[in-house]
């Protein structure tokens, strides 16, 4: 009797693109990550030419990409793929789809926090849940809902990031957002506490870092109301370089808490896992990305 020979999945290509870093890597269907590389979200030709290049060098079955956005996602749409407003300069009207097309293999696309969203949902701190909502803190903040397996998009992708907020009593602070005077990301983002401290959330002294933690997480108390309102999640994962100021999550639970003020008076939105770290770690997004590839390597009609 001969040996059965399993044939060897073929590989997955991810890649997580962010305000200030892009992740490409190489996987399998089932999360696991073989290689990575990472580099600085640069200018859109040149940077765009390393992640092709990356993927040339390697032999996947198909692509996914979890990109930064505001970005068109409806593949029947004239602009599927290029970037809208953004104050990321020089990346508005860029097509971030057509280059990965020299690779000749099926690419599927989703925002970057949609593919963490994925990731979570399948491997991370959300598994085996219905609904449940990722948000990320760095940079900017954003946020994405799965429902059934399938993140929510319908004209565009959700921009949780833009809900108003209402200030802190005697917080001055003109907003980064250049949209919005009063949002989320405008008062409380990574850029937001570098403007307001002067150095970045992850390099803050001691009691600048608490300063931070307690508005920032004031400030998104009230995001995650909204959200807690309009999508009723059975858990909302929270990652990002932000949550790494000290006592975040517990802080904002605490927070969520007084914000909810005990109204839909549910025990699970007091429960120390419906606000949560990433189960994935910083890995969410681009293991998330693996998700979207093999989804896409699935889909007949990208064969
Ligand atoms: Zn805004």
């Amino acid at each position: 009797m001969g040996d059965i020979v399993t044939p060897l999945q073929p590989l997955l290509g991810a890649v997580e693109a962010g305000g200030t870093n892009i992740v490409c890597a190489v996987g399998s269907a089932s999360g696991e990550v073989v290689d990575r590389v990472e580099f600085p979200t640069g200018a859109p030709a040149e940077t765009l030419e390393r992640a092709v290049d990356y993927f040339a060098g390697h032999e996947i079955a198909a692509l996914g990409l979890g990109w930064f956005g505001p970005i068109e996602m409806r593949p029947s749409h004239a602009r599927y793929g290029v970037i809208g407003p953004t104050p990321k300069e020089g990346w508005e009207g860029i097509n971030v789809l057509g280059p990965f097309g020299a690779l000749g293999t099926p690419v599927g696309l989703a925002t970057d926090v949609a593919a963490a969203a994925l990731g979570e949902g399948e491997w991370g701190a959300s598994r085996g849940l219905r609904s449940h909502v990722y948000v990320t803190v760095g940079t900017g903040i954003g946020g994405a809902a799965v429902v059934d397996g399938e993140a929510l998009a319908g004209l565009g992708h959700p921009e949780m990031g833009h809900v108003p907020v209402e200030r802190a009593r005697g917080d001055d602070f003109a907003s980064v957002c250049p949209y919005h005077g009063g949002c989320l990301e405008g008062l409380a983002s990574g850029s937001a506490v570098a403007a307001r401290w002067g150095s970045p959330a992850e390099s803050l002294g001691e009691s600048e870092a608490a300063a931070a933690a307690a508005l920032v997480t004031g400030y998104l108390a009230q995001g995650l109301r909204a959200i807690v309102y309009t999508l009723a999640p059975e858990r909302i994962v929270v990652g990002g370089g932000v949550t790494a100021l000290p006592g975040f999550h517990s802080r904002l639970r605490d927070e969520v808490a007084v914000s909810l003020a005990r109204y839909p008076g549910l025990s699970e939105h007091l429960a120390k896992d419906f606000v949560v770290a990433p189960g994935l770690g910083d890995l969410a997004g681009v293991i998330g990305a693996l998700v979207i590839a093999r989804r896409t390597s699935e889909d007949p009609r990208l064969r």
